[in-house]
């Protein structure tokens, strides 16, 4: 699974890093930002930790290809 971020639909309220932060962080701006290296997710628990994170986020600013 390759995970995204769309930073320009990203409103930085930290609902993805709370739920998956194994792969999700907020950056310097405050916007949400997949961590180096987690661009493409392979153990299954956080396969769908970046589902529940993508279904999640208010903006669907989380791109997600299966
Ligand atoms: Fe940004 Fe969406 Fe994450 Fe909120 S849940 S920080 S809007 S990517």
């Amino acid at each position: 699974m390759k995970v995204k971020v769309n930073k320009d639909a990203c409103i930085g309220c930290g609902a993805c890093a709370a739920i998956c932060d194994i792969v999700f962080e907020l950056d310097d701006e405050g916007l949400s930002a997949v961590k180096a290296g987690q661009e493409e997710v392979k153990d299954e628990e956080n396969k769908q930790a970046v589902r529940d994170a993508s279904e999640s986020c208010p903006t669907g600013a989380i791109q997600v290809e299966e």
